[in-house]
Protein backbone atom coordinates (compact mmCIF):
# COMPACT_ATOMS: atom_id res chain seq x y z
CA UNK A 1 0.00 0.00 0.00
CA UNK A 2 2.85 2.75 0.85
CA UNK A 3 4.41 1.25 -2.26
CA UNK A 4 1.34 2.24 -4.38
CA UNK A 5 0.58 5.45 -2.57
CA UNK A 6 4.17 6.54 -3.80
CA UNK A 7 3.98 5.33 -6.53
CA UNK A 8 0.85 7.49 -7.31
CA UNK A 9 2.87 10.76 -5.95
CA UNK A 10 5.49 9.88 -7.83
CA UNK A 11 3.01 9.68 -11.00
CA UNK A 12 1.37 13.10 -10.63
CA UNK A 13 4.69 14.62 -10.08
CA UNK A 14 5.75 13.47 -13.50
CA UNK A 15 8.03 10.81 -15.69
CA UNK A 16 11.09 11.64 -14.00
CA UNK A 17 10.24 11.01 -10.03
CA UNK A 18 8.31 8.09 -11.36
CA UNK A 19 11.56 6.53 -12.78
CA UNK A 20 13.19 7.12 -9.56
CA UNK A 21 10.53 5.62 -7.41
CA UNK A 22 10.24 2.69 -10.21
CA UNK A 23 14.18 1.99 -10.01
CA UNK A 24 14.51 2.07 -6.21
CA UNK A 25 11.69 -0.35 -6.21
CA UNK A 26 13.57 -2.88 -8.89
CA UNK A 27 16.47 -2.38 -6.74
CA UNK A 28 14.76 -3.83 -3.59
CA UNK A 29 13.02 -6.32 -5.51
CA UNK A 30 16.27 -8.01 -6.51
CA UNK A 31 18.41 -7.11 -2.77
CA UNK A 32 15.22 -9.43 -1.72
CA UNK A 33 14.83 -11.96 -4.18
CA UNK A 34 18.66 -12.53 -3.76
CA UNK A 35 18.95 -12.75 0.02
CA UNK A 36 15.87 -14.87 -0.39
CA UNK A 37 16.87 -17.10 -2.67
CA UNK A 38 20.28 -17.74 -0.38
CA UNK A 39 18.39 -18.10 2.48
CA UNK A 40 17.43 -21.68 1.72
CA UNK A 41 21.04 -22.79 0.90
CA UNK A 42 22.17 -20.43 4.18
CA UNK A 43 20.16 -22.56 6.12
CA UNK A 44 21.34 -26.22 4.87
CA UNK A 45 25.22 -24.62 4.75
CA UNK A 46 24.64 -23.36 8.67
CA UNK A 47 25.53 -19.50 7.56
CA UNK A 48 24.07 -18.34 10.76
CA UNK A 49 25.62 -17.61 14.17
CA UNK A 50 23.90 -17.05 17.35
CA UNK A 51 25.17 -13.41 19.32
CA UNK A 52 24.65 -12.83 23.03
CA UNK A 53 23.97 -9.87 24.82
CA UNK A 54 24.28 -9.43 28.33
CA UNK A 55 21.50 -8.46 30.58
CA UNK A 56 22.18 -6.95 33.42
CA UNK A 57 20.34 -6.27 37.05
CA UNK A 58 20.32 -2.59 38.41
CA UNK A 59 20.38 -3.04 42.05
CA UNK A 60 24.05 -4.67 41.31
CA UNK A 61 24.68 -4.34 38.30
CA UNK A 62 25.47 -8.31 37.74
CA UNK A 63 25.06 -9.78 34.99
CA UNK A 64 21.91 -12.38 34.93
CA UNK A 65 21.11 -13.18 31.61
CA UNK A 66 21.52 -13.18 27.69
CA UNK A 67 19.56 -12.55 24.54
CA UNK A 68 20.37 -14.62 21.69
CA UNK A 69 20.23 -12.62 18.74
CA UNK A 70 20.92 -14.41 15.20
CA UNK A 71 23.36 -13.20 12.67
CA UNK A 72 23.82 -14.22 8.93
CA UNK A 73 27.47 -14.39 7.62
CA UNK A 74 26.66 -14.34 3.94
CA UNK A 75 29.74 -15.74 1.49
CA UNK A 76 29.40 -12.47 -0.36
CA UNK A 77 27.84 -10.28 1.49
CA UNK A 78 28.94 -10.32 4.85
CA UNK A 79 27.01 -9.77 7.87
CA UNK A 80 23.57 -9.59 7.81
CA UNK A 81 21.49 -8.41 10.56
CA UNK A 82 18.14 -10.19 11.52
CA UNK A 83 16.04 -6.67 10.51
CA UNK A 84 17.38 -7.47 6.75
CA UNK A 85 15.91 -11.19 6.78
CA UNK A 86 13.70 -12.56 9.50
CA UNK A 87 11.13 -10.78 7.23
CA UNK A 88 12.02 -12.47 4.18
CA UNK A 89 12.16 -15.65 6.09
CA UNK A 90 8.57 -15.13 7.20
CA UNK A 91 7.58 -14.72 3.72
CA UNK A 92 9.02 -17.73 2.58
CA UNK A 93 7.75 -20.02 5.93
CA UNK A 94 11.54 -20.75 5.67
CA UNK A 95 11.35 -18.80 9.57
CA UNK A 96 10.14 -22.40 10.46
CA UNK A 97 13.24 -24.30 10.06
CA UNK A 98 15.57 -21.54 11.49
CA UNK A 99 13.51 -20.99 14.74
CA UNK A 100 13.94 -24.33 15.27
CA UNK A 101 17.46 -24.18 14.36
CA UNK A 102 17.52 -20.77 17.04
CA UNK A 103 15.91 -22.40 19.65
CA UNK A 104 18.36 -25.96 19.35
CA UNK A 105 21.69 -23.85 19.12
CA UNK A 106 20.82 -21.23 22.07
CA UNK A 107 20.14 -24.66 24.35
CA UNK A 108 23.15 -26.33 22.72
CA UNK A 109 25.19 -23.42 23.75
CA UNK A 110 23.53 -23.55 27.53
CA UNK A 111 24.75 -27.05 27.70
CA UNK A 112 28.47 -25.89 25.93
CA UNK A 113 28.49 -23.49 28.79
CA UNK A 114 27.46 -26.02 31.43
CA UNK A 115 30.20 -28.45 30.46
CA UNK A 116 33.32 -25.71 30.53
CA UNK A 117 32.00 -25.33 34.37
CA UNK A 118 30.22 -22.04 34.00
CA UNK A 119 26.93 -22.28 36.31
CA UNK A 120 24.02 -21.64 34.01
CA UNK A 121 22.38 -18.26 33.39
CA UNK A 122 19.13 -17.40 31.86
CA UNK A 123 19.14 -17.12 27.33
CA UNK A 124 16.35 -15.53 25.83
CA UNK A 125 15.31 -16.46 22.05
CA UNK A 126 12.92 -14.02 19.89
CA UNK A 127 9.95 -15.86 18.36
CA UNK A 128 8.35 -14.32 14.81
CA UNK A 129 4.93 -14.44 14.33
CA UNK A 130 4.68 -17.40 11.74
CA UNK A 131 6.50 -18.81 14.03
CA UNK A 132 4.43 -18.18 17.11
CA UNK A 133 1.55 -19.69 14.87
CA UNK A 134 3.20 -22.80 14.43
CA UNK A 135 0.71 -25.67 15.69
CA UNK A 136 3.36 -27.97 16.85
CA UNK A 137 5.90 -25.24 18.83
CA UNK A 138 5.50 -26.18 22.36
CA UNK A 139 5.89 -29.83 21.12
CA UNK A 140 9.21 -28.69 19.21
CA UNK A 141 10.96 -26.72 22.14
CA UNK A 142 9.39 -29.56 24.48
CA UNK A 143 11.46 -32.10 22.24
CA UNK A 144 14.71 -30.08 22.29
CA UNK A 145 14.82 -29.13 25.59
CA UNK A 146 14.65 -33.05 26.02
CA UNK A 147 17.28 -33.72 23.76
CA UNK A 148 19.79 -31.17 24.93
CA UNK A 149 18.86 -31.43 28.74
CA UNK A 150 18.37 -27.90 29.16
CA UNK A 151 16.67 -26.97 32.61
CA UNK A 152 13.18 -25.28 30.81
CA UNK A 153 13.79 -22.22 33.57
CA UNK A 154 16.84 -21.52 31.35
CA UNK A 155 14.80 -20.56 28.74
CA UNK A 156 12.90 -17.35 28.09
CA UNK A 157 10.90 -16.66 25.34
CA UNK A 158 10.48 -12.88 23.73
CA UNK A 159 7.44 -12.75 22.13
CA UNK A 160 5.50 -9.10 20.51
CA UNK A 161 2.27 -8.07 21.60
CA UNK A 162 0.98 -8.58 17.85
CA UNK A 163 1.50 -12.13 18.54
CA UNK A 164 -0.24 -12.30 21.02
CA UNK A 165 -3.59 -9.72 19.60
CA UNK A 166 -3.68 -12.19 16.76
CA UNK A 167 -5.51 -15.03 17.67
CA UNK A 168 -6.78 -15.07 21.68
CA UNK A 169 -8.30 -18.11 23.14
CA UNK A 170 -5.37 -20.28 21.30
CA UNK A 171 -2.90 -17.86 22.09
CA UNK A 172 -3.52 -18.12 26.12
CA UNK A 173 -3.62 -22.08 25.79
CA UNK A 174 -0.26 -22.07 24.02
CA UNK A 175 1.26 -19.67 26.42
CA UNK A 176 -0.41 -21.68 29.57
CA UNK A 177 1.57 -24.93 27.70
CA UNK A 178 5.11 -22.83 28.10
CA UNK A 179 4.36 -22.13 31.63
CA UNK A 180 3.95 -25.99 32.30
CA UNK A 181 6.90 -27.10 30.36
CA UNK A 182 8.70 -24.15 33.07
CA UNK A 183 9.63 -21.44 30.38
CA UNK A 184 9.80 -17.79 31.19
CA UNK A 185 7.63 -15.29 28.55
CA UNK A 186 8.20 -11.83 28.30
CA UNK A 187 6.93 -9.24 25.48
CA UNK A 188 9.35 -7.80 23.86
CA UNK A 189 9.33 -4.31 22.56
CA UNK A 190 7.03 -3.53 24.74
CA UNK A 191 5.19 0.39 23.86
CA UNK A 192 5.12 -0.27 20.20
CA UNK A 193 2.29 -2.15 19.78
CA UNK A 194 -1.01 -0.62 20.66
CA UNK A 195 -1.58 -3.09 23.35
CA UNK A 196 -2.37 -1.95 27.49
CA UNK A 197 -0.72 -3.00 29.99
CA UNK A 198 -4.23 -4.43 31.54
CA UNK A 199 -4.80 -6.10 28.21
CA UNK A 200 -1.54 -8.08 28.44
CA UNK A 201 -2.31 -9.39 32.00
CA UNK A 202 -5.09 -11.63 30.07
CA UNK A 203 -1.16 -13.33 29.40
CA UNK A 204 0.81 -15.49 31.49
CA UNK A 205 4.09 -13.45 31.32
CA UNK A 206 6.48 -12.75 33.47
CA UNK A 207 8.42 -9.80 32.30
CA UNK A 208 7.94 -6.68 29.81
CA UNK A 209 10.97 -5.30 27.85
CA UNK A 210 10.70 -1.87 27.41
CA UNK A 211 11.00 -1.26 23.62
CA UNK A 212 14.30 1.46 23.21
CA UNK A 213 12.74 3.88 21.28
CA UNK A 214 11.40 4.89 24.74
CA UNK A 215 14.76 4.89 26.20
CA UNK A 216 16.62 6.93 23.55
CA UNK A 217 15.42 10.32 24.92
CA UNK A 218 15.38 9.36 28.39
CA UNK A 219 16.08 12.25 30.72
CA UNK A 220 15.43 14.40 27.06
CA UNK A 221 12.24 14.39 26.26
CA UNK A 222 9.70 14.40 29.57
CA UNK A 223 7.14 12.29 27.66
CA UNK A 224 9.22 9.69 27.51
CA UNK A 225 10.14 10.01 30.96
CA UNK A 226 6.52 9.90 32.32
CA UNK A 227 5.92 6.46 29.75
CA UNK A 228 8.77 4.82 30.92
CA UNK A 229 7.92 5.76 34.52
CA UNK A 230 4.03 4.76 34.72
CA UNK A 231 4.96 1.74 33.10
CA UNK A 232 7.74 0.38 35.42
CA UNK A 233 4.95 1.33 38.40
CA UNK A 234 1.95 -0.24 36.35
CA UNK A 235 4.21 -3.67 35.33
CA UNK A 236 5.63 -3.80 39.08
CA UNK A 237 2.06 -3.36 40.29
CA UNK A 238 0.84 -6.58 38.01
CA UNK A 239 3.87 -8.38 39.11
CA UNK A 240 5.63 -7.82 36.09
CA UNK A 241 9.73 -7.39 35.97
CA UNK A 242 10.91 -4.69 33.48
CA UNK A 243 13.57 -4.81 31.17
CA UNK A 244 14.90 -2.02 29.40
CA UNK A 245 16.22 -2.09 25.68
CA UNK A 246 18.60 0.47 24.11
CA UNK A 247 20.57 1.71 27.14
CA UNK A 248 23.82 3.42 25.55
CA UNK A 249 24.55 5.99 28.24
CA UNK A 250 25.16 6.43 31.90
CA UNK A 251 22.27 9.20 32.11
CA UNK A 252 19.76 6.43 31.11
CA UNK A 253 20.92 3.90 33.51
CA UNK A 254 20.91 6.32 36.50
CA UNK A 255 17.30 6.86 35.51
CA UNK A 256 16.32 3.65 34.90
CA UNK A 257 18.14 2.79 38.35
CA UNK A 258 16.03 5.71 39.83
CA UNK A 259 13.07 4.76 38.64
CA UNK A 260 13.33 1.10 40.30
CA UNK A 261 13.33 -0.89 36.50
CA UNK A 262 14.97 -4.21 36.88
CA UNK A 263 17.36 -5.21 34.17
CA UNK A 264 18.56 -3.83 31.27
CA UNK A 265 20.27 -4.30 27.98
CA UNK A 266 22.46 -2.11 25.76
CA UNK A 267 25.53 -0.91 24.36
CA UNK A 268 26.77 1.51 27.77
CA UNK A 269 27.05 -2.00 29.21
CA UNK A 270 27.73 -4.66 26.32
CA UNK A 271 27.19 -5.32 23.06
CA UNK A 272 25.99 -8.69 21.10
CA UNK A 273 29.07 -11.11 21.05
CA UNK A 274 29.80 -14.19 20.14
CA UNK A 275 29.67 -17.09 22.19
CA UNK A 276 33.44 -17.37 21.93
CA UNK A 277 33.43 -13.69 23.13
CA UNK A 278 30.56 -14.08 25.54
CA UNK A 279 32.78 -16.74 27.28
CA UNK A 280 35.41 -13.77 27.89
CA UNK A 281 32.82 -11.50 29.58
CA UNK A 282 31.78 -14.35 31.39
CA UNK A 283 35.56 -15.02 33.00
CA UNK A 284 35.93 -10.91 33.50
CA UNK A 285 32.24 -9.94 34.95
CA UNK A 286 30.44 -10.32 37.82
CA UNK A 287 27.52 -12.78 36.62
CA UNK A 288 24.84 -13.80 38.64
CA UNK A 289 23.95 -17.15 39.30
CA UNK A 290 20.76 -18.28 41.20
P1 LIG B 1 15.07 -7.22 19.57
O1 LIG B 1 14.66 -8.57 19.98
O2 LIG B 1 14.31 -6.08 20.11
O3 LIG B 1 16.61 -7.12 19.94
C1 LIG B 1 17.25 -5.96 20.34
C2 LIG B 1 18.02 -5.30 19.20
O4 LIG B 1 18.57 -4.07 19.66
C3 LIG B 1 19.19 -6.13 18.70
O5 LIG B 1 19.34 -5.87 17.30
C4 LIG B 1 20.35 -5.51 19.48
O6 LIG B 1 21.60 -5.71 18.86
C5 LIG B 1 19.96 -4.07 19.47
N1 LIG B 1 20.55 -3.32 20.59
C6 LIG B 1 20.86 -3.77 21.82
N2 LIG B 1 21.34 -2.78 22.59
C7 LIG B 1 21.34 -1.67 21.83
C8 LIG B 1 21.73 -0.31 22.07
O7 LIG B 1 22.17 0.08 23.15
N3 LIG B 1 21.56 0.56 21.04
C9 LIG B 1 21.06 0.18 19.83
N4 LIG B 1 20.96 1.10 18.89
N5 LIG B 1 20.68 -1.09 19.58
C10 LIG B 1 20.82 -2.00 20.57
P2 LIG B 1 19.58 -7.06 16.27
O8 LIG B 1 20.47 -8.09 16.86
O9 LIG B 1 19.97 -6.42 14.98
O10 LIG B 1 18.15 -7.69 16.13
C11 LIG B 1 17.08 -6.97 15.59
C12 LIG B 1 15.78 -7.70 15.76
O11 LIG B 1 15.76 -8.90 14.98
C13 LIG B 1 15.51 -8.17 17.18
O12 LIG B 1 15.01 -7.09 17.95
C14 LIG B 1 14.50 -9.26 16.96
O13 LIG B 1 13.21 -8.73 16.80
C15 LIG B 1 14.96 -9.84 15.63
N6 LIG B 1 15.75 -11.07 15.89
C16 LIG B 1 17.02 -11.21 16.28
N7 LIG B 1 17.36 -12.50 16.41
C17 LIG B 1 16.24 -13.22 16.11
C18 LIG B 1 15.94 -14.62 16.08
O14 LIG B 1 16.76 -15.49 16.40
N8 LIG B 1 14.66 -14.96 15.72
C19 LIG B 1 13.70 -14.02 15.41
N9 LIG B 1 12.49 -14.44 15.06
N10 LIG B 1 13.98 -12.70 15.43
C20 LIG B 1 15.22 -12.30 15.79
MG1 LIG C 1 14.28 -9.46 21.70
MG1 LIG D 1 13.24 -5.47 21.50
MG1 LIG E 1 12.28 -6.57 17.93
Amino acid sequence: KNADAAMYQAKSMGHNMYFVYENRMAENINAHLTLGGGLRKAIDEEEFELYYQPKIRLSDETTVGAEALIRWFHPELGMISPDNFIPLAEESGLILPLGEWVIRRACRQLQEWRELGYPPICVSVNLSGRQFMQTNLVDMVKQVLDETGVDPKYLELELTESMLMADGQQTIVKLHNFRKLGLTLSIDDFGTGYSSLAYLKKFPIQALKIDRSFIKDLGVNCDDNAIVKASIVMAHSLNLKVVAEGVEKRSQVDILKEYKCDEIQGYYFAKPMSSQDFLGYMDSHTMFYE
